[in-house]
């Protein structure tokens, strides 16, 4: 089988959506990429979860010409390709539906930093994208998504803010790798359910103290870190 880590890898990441909660049905998708091989590995299109197995992952190239499969790539294929062509440094996306995070989707409005537990992960607001006009819907929607949400990150550093929130439709994220982009789809849920619920006991909420918000990003993330171990662990995990 070719790519056997990549889709054992990416299986895991699927399925870490499912033991999460964040899933219902066949909504939702993960993928991993190969750089060194620009080579990406994705959930194909409509197989329950509970069947995915490694030789099921789709691989295609950075076009989506399929490589090595007789299935149907998911149809967001084309979304996460845009986010690898544009965001060099990611190594998986991750796609769902998940209840809170769509919630703050559908209402398109950036999830504020309210505290520490977001601050950890995402240095700023968790953006939402401009919503997609008849014209780019009827063109290429999927493609059309993906350069919505690059428009987003215009100004943004997609690798400090490894989430964001399609009007309309709901989250997707990104990471070092599957397991990353995963791991980051459960933490947007959570500080998106927070976010709901500490505006819902205070509507008046203000977000983090900037330098309160930079401590604890920069502790965790880039040359100044010190939280955690230093052997390898990923600078995302607790
Ligand atoms: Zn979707």
């Amino acid at each position: 089988m070719l790519f056997r880590t990549l889709r054992e890898q990416v299986v895991a990441a699927n399925l870490e959506l499912v033991s999460q909660g964040l899933v219902l049905y066949t909504f939702g998708n993960a993928s991993g990429i190969s750089r060194t091989d620009a080579v990406v590995a994705i959930k194909p299109s409509g197989v329950p979860y509970g069947e995915l197995t490694p030789d099921q992952i789709v691989l295609t190239d950075l076009d989506g010409k399929v490589i090595d499969s007789n299935l149907r790539p998911s149809s967001d294929l084309p979304t996460h390709l845009e986010l690898y062509r544009h965001f060099p440094n990611i190594g998986g996306v991750a796609h769902t539906h998940s209840q809170q995070a769509t919630a703050w989707a559908q209402a398109q409005r950036p999830i504020p930093c309210l505290g520490t537990t977001h601050a950890d992960y995402f240095h700023g607001p968790v953006p939402v994208t401009a919503p997609l006009d008849a014209d780019a819907i009827g063109r290429d929607y999927e493609k059309e998504t993906g350069s919505a949400i690059c428009r987003t990150f215009a100004h943004l550093d997609p690798d400090a803010v490894p989430a964001v929130l399609v009007a309309g439709h709901g989250p997707f994220t990104w990471g070092a790798d599957p397991a990353a982009a995963a791991h980051h789809a459960v933490v947007l849920e959570y500080v998106a359910r927070m976010a709901t619920a500490t505006l819902a006991i205070n509507a008046d909420a203000r977000p983090l103290d900037r330098f309160l918000h930079d401590k604890h990003f920069f502790r965790k993330h880039g040359p100044t870190a010190y939280y955690g171990q230093a052997t390898g662990l990923r600078a995302s995990n607790q």
